[in-house]
């Protein structure tokens, strides 16, 4: 009760309801926010039936006329109005961000920064025609339309940035949307669906919170035109084959198990550890883009292993409202039982571990960094997407092996390099199947810069002109004097 009296304090104006229609709605049926630091309730909020989606779908399609109709330039002012709300707020949003994820400071501060940014920088882009010199042909041009209602289903890990990923682009095209957040983190993206109704006309952004099941029916929903989606594979392929019904586009932003290759010719191995260390374990490795196996050169992997260890140790866990917290816990029980599920196998295996290992004794969902050394490729902490704080450090020889092992995978997200010889780092880079590729930096994002999986890691792609793209059908008008 206390908990809930000190957050109703914080946010005095908010109770989490849905946004339909323009409306804030409340439904008896309540939702439950757990604190993933303390496992105990955070708040409760409004959690959607089948008819609220039904409304929230209805009401998207009647705002989709007048808002594909409305000047870009206007669609542009408003989508930038949206980074104004969360600016205003921003320490709240932060804070909540922290309750409701886990996250600590500096990663709120990354997450909802981005979410401002985001918006600002989509809200100046221009989807122009395309013309065309045909000889003979007469005037030809494709012109981007939108395509109508949007389904936008985010994760647990970045719940306002990813849904903000979708809203700009959607929102700008012309599009109207229905946004589900995950049932594990809805409370952010409810109180900026809250908060976007002062700015855009009623029914163009609807917020409903629910369960994976209410993610099934708006995938399955005949009057949906598109699903925007990040989450895991096996989801996606859900998403896909409920999408097929009516043949719904869909962009997908899925799972990954990013390789990390350390060249052989690098040399501050202190300061490349600190690098490495956060390029797997920023966000307590719950990041789609996280480095998820470590391949390190045989010459140097025992100095690099330690470095590792080192620093490991000097990372302080715990609560993300401490100001001392670098990681915080995993943000749900399922997620925690799953990578503590992971770790037995890999104790069982008689896996060697360098630090971690086993779940914190204290309440909420701590795991500490846990290193493995040189696990078999087949163990499992290498061919899962563990999404928790494992990492296997995987020793090579040479670079054909390595790119051969770090591409023997169902994901193609992300991967990195890192070494001083970049003619060589861009060799290797060009091998890896993957959607992006860090040379001596991690986790670069861009609203200019496309990023999207290959193999099963997704489809299509998120962010720069691409991806605002891919909220539209192009139309081609081919015209021609009488
Ligand atoms: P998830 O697939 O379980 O859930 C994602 C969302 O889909 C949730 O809102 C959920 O309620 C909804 N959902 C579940 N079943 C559905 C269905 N049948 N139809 C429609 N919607 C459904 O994923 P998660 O556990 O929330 O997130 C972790 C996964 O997300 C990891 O695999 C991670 O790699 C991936 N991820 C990918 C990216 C990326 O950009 N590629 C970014 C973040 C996370």
């Amino acid at each position: 009760m206390s908990q809930i009296s000190t957050f109703a304090a914080l946010l005095p104006d908010t109770h989490f309801p849905l946004s339909i229609g323009g409306e804030l709605r409340q439904t008896r049926e309540r939702g439950q926010a757990i604190n993933p630091a303390t496992d105990t309730p955070l708040c409760e909020h409004a959690l959607a039936s089948a008819s609220d989606c039904e409304d929230a779908v209805r009401a998207a399609r009647g705002a989709f006329g007048a808002w594909r109709d409305r000047p870009w330039s206007e669609r542009q002012r408003r989508v930038a109005a949206l980074a104004d709300l969360i600016e205003e707020r921003q320490e709240d949003f932060m804070r909540l961000l922290t309750l409701e994820q886990g996250k600590g400071r500096a990663a709120a501060e990354w997450e909802i920064g981005g979410c401002i940014h985001w918006l600002r920088e989509i809200a100046g882009q221009i989807l122009a025609d395309l013309p065309f010199e045909l000889p003979g042909a007469g005037t030809v041009k494709a012109r981007h339309v939108p395509l109508g209602v949007v389904a936008a289903i985010t994760p647990w890990n970045f719940p306002l940035l990813l849904a903000i990923w979708k809203i700009a682009p959607a929102l700008l095209a012309g599009n109207t949307l229905v946004v589900k957040p995950s049932p594990y983190t809805p409370l952010c993206t409810l109180w900026f669906g809250e908060l976007a109704q002062a700015v855009l006309p009623p029914g163009v952004l609807n917020v409903i919170a629910g369960g994976n099941e209410l993610g099934q029916t708006l995938t399955e929903h005949p009057d949906i035109d598109k699903v925007a989606f990040t989450g895991s594979t096996a989801t996606g392929r859900r998403v896909m084959q409920s999408a097929a019904r009516n043949l719904k586009r869909v962009t997908l932003e899925l799972g990954g198990n990013d390789p990390a290759i350390v060249l052989p010719d690098v040399e501050d191995i202190d300061g490349l550890a600190q690098q490495l260390f956060w390029a797997a374990f920023q966000n307590s490795a719950q990041f789609c883009v996280a480095t998820k196996r470590l391949y390190i050169h045989e010459s140097i992997y025992p100095r690099l292993a330690q470095a590792l260890v080192d620093y490991a140790a000097t990372v302080p866990l715990g609560d993300g409202l401490d100001p001392q917290t670098q990681l915080g816990p995993l943000q749900n029980r399922m997620q925690f039982d799953k990578v503590s599920d992971l770790l037995a196998a890999t104790r069982q295996a008689g896996l060697r571990i360098l630090c971690g290992g086993a779940p914190l004794d204290r309440p909420g969902y701590f795991i500490p960094v846990t290193l493995v050394d040189n696990p078999p490729d087949d163990a499992r902490c290498v061919v899962e997407e563990a999404f928790g704080p494992v990492l296997p450090l995987l020793s090579y020889r040479d670079i054909d092996e390595v790119v051969a092992r770090a591409n023997a995978t169902e994901y193609g997200l992300a991967a990195s390099v890192w070494g001083r010889d970049l003619q060589q780092a861009q060799a290797v880079a060009q091998r890896l199947q993957a959607g992006t590729v860090w040379i001596n930096q991690i986790h670069a994002f861009s609203p200019h810069v496309p990023f999207g999986g290959h193999k099963q890691s997704g489809l299509g792609i998120e962010n720069a002109l691409e991806g605002l793209a891919e909220y539209s059908n192009l139309q081609t008008i081919m015209q021609r004097p009488l």
